[in-house]
């Protein structure tokens, strides 16, 4: 059985990135008809930032990433929160304890620094490893009665996990295929911490095993610890899961890793929704707030590293789940374009049904004063070259207010002594004509004929009057939302 988790810290809002690999995890999840766990990792109390698990879980909701099993939601396997599972730990905790692959450390902070000191004159990096450990104070170095009078003496200790000296780790990645690593090249980490607590390594390995993890897909800052993590499960005799490292998601330019601060730099979000920082009170900015669709934004990110099979662009979340494979999500990193970005928000805002629209735009601050019937028909004709709601509403503001001045190159080029009376004479003839785009179309074509005029010299002018600029839809599309009465306002308006 497909059992797939999305396993974030609740350490700051999430990010694309982030969202990316819970996307690629349900989605797997999804086509491999499993299920799809959200667990929140939260043993790390130290950098814990209040309000992220629940941005977290509001994001995924938005995004239509709904998990099968979570914090909320519960299931099978709770509690889906780490700092709820510690009686599971301990229990694990003291397993390994009885293996060769763990010890209890007793070393202070003082002991290890000097040990650092010692490398760093010799010119050496540190590294805790099988010779720095000999010179400790541990379990392994220290008698069993020693051991325990320090803990009868409540003295602190860590437990870490003992590195075998030597051995070549085979390690294999669905997207980066087979390598292998020397566990000299890796040190002794920490699995307990001196609070009881367990640190992301062994916690996350244990709920893995526990919660039935049958693939483990993460971002490629996990990869560096696959063969810790092969080695805990090799410890504590379970079958390991298979893992998949996804690549970085890249600057604009293409050079280095995009992060959190690249939003402000590029003009672009980085997050699905507006988080603000409970220290410092500055809001970043999201896709949401910025006026993205849920549908375009995932379908922008699930592309950023996947290629469906016809290089199809445009995919719903079902879509995307019928046609997600492992085996084509690409192994160099993709770049982030803020332009891609807006393209597909463009395409989903022409398929959503204008009634969706209006409500968008009636659920924003905007002051639309208009009733509902006019405003659809704003959409109707606005949202062709809109990118995002709201500019339906800032690039047909004509529709709801009169222009206070005309532009003025758009004048003189629209404009010369007879345009006055021409429009006057035109307005007249207006009076009698019912107001329909297809009328009025008619009635102006006719008027510009029968004066001998090119349509230029009245279109031109009468969209300026209308609009006070020569941009927007058709002409008589314009005037019929309008009305009589409000063109013919505007039109005196401009001639006099
Ligand atoms: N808690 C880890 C994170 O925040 C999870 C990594 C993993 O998926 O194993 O990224």
């Amino acid at each position: 059985k497909v059992r797939v988790r999305f396993a974030p810290s609740p350490t700051g809002p999430l990010h694309l990135g982030g969202v990316r690999t819970a996307l690629y995890d349900y989605l797997f999840a999804k086509n491999q008809g499993g299920e799809f766990v959200l667990r929140i990792e939260d043993t790390d109390t130290a950098r814990y930032v209040e309000g992220a698990e629940e941005y977290i879980e509001e994001a995924l909701e938005w995004c239509g990433i709904i998990a099968d099993e979570s914090p909320k939601k519960g299931g099978k396997f709770a509690p889906y929160r780490q700092s709820e599972r510690r009686d599971i730990y301990d229990r694990y905790t003291e397993q390994i304890l009885k293996t060769d692959y763990a010890y209890i450390a007793f070393d202070t902070a003082e002991e290890l620094d000097a040990i650092r000191a010692e490398y760093e004159a010799r010119g050496d990096v540190f590294s805790y490893d099988n010779k720095t450990r000999n010179k400790l104070r541990n379990s392994l170095t220290l008698s069993e009665k020693e051991v325990q009078q320090l803990l009868d003496e409540k003295t602190p200790y860590v437990v870490r996990f003992r590195m075998p000296v030597d051995r070549t780790l085979n390690l294999e990645d669905i997207i980066r295929g087979k390598f292998s690593v020397n566990t000299n090249t890796l040190d002794d980490k920490v699995l307990v911490k001196n609070d009881g607590m367990p640190t992301y390594h062994f916690a996350n390995i244990i709920d893995d095993h526990e919660m039935e993890i049958s693939h483990v897909i993460r971002g490629e800052e996990w990869l560096p610890s696959l063969g810790l993590h092969t080695l805990l499960y090799e410890a504590m005799n379970w079958q390991a899961p298979q893992f998949a490292h996804l690549s970085l998601i890249l600057k604009p330019e293409g050079k280095g890793k995009l992060s959190k601060r690249d939003g402000d730099k590029f003009g672009f979000p980085v997050f699905p929704l507006n988080f603000t920082d409970p220290a410092t009170g500055n809001v970043s900015k999201g896709y949401r707030e910025s006026g993205y669709l849920p549908e375009a934004f995932i379908n922008m990110v699930a592309l950023l590293g996947w290629s469906p099979a016809d290089d199809k662009e445009i995919l719903s979340l079902d879509e995307m789940a019928k046609e997600f494979d492992l085996n084509k999500v690409h192994k160099a990193g993709a770049r982030f374009s803020k332009e891609k970005a807006e393209w597909f928000n463009h395409q989903y805002m022409q398929q959503k049904p204008d009634g969706d629209l209006l409500q968008i735009l009636k659920s924003s601050d905007l002051n639309l004063t208009l009733p509902d019937d006019k405003l659809l028909k704003v959409i109707q004709l606005m949202k062709e070259r809109a990118t995002f709601p709201k500019d339906i509403y800032e690039n047909g503001k004509f529709f709801f207010e009169a222009p206070v001045s005309y532009d003025e190159k758009a004048a003189k080029k629209a404009w010369n002594e007879e345009t006055s009376g021409i429009l006057q004479e035109l307005a007249r003839q207006l009076e009698t004509v019912e107001f329909s785009a297809e009328n009025l179309k008619q009635a102006i074509h006719d008027f510009a004929e029968n004066k001998g005029l090119g349509m230029g010299k009245v279109m031109m002018p009468l969209r300026l009057s209308l609009v006070g600029e020569l941009k927007g839809p058709d002409v008589p599309d314009i005037m019929e939302l309008l009305g009589k009465e409000e063109t013919t306002a505007r039109i005196n308006n401009a001639v006099n």
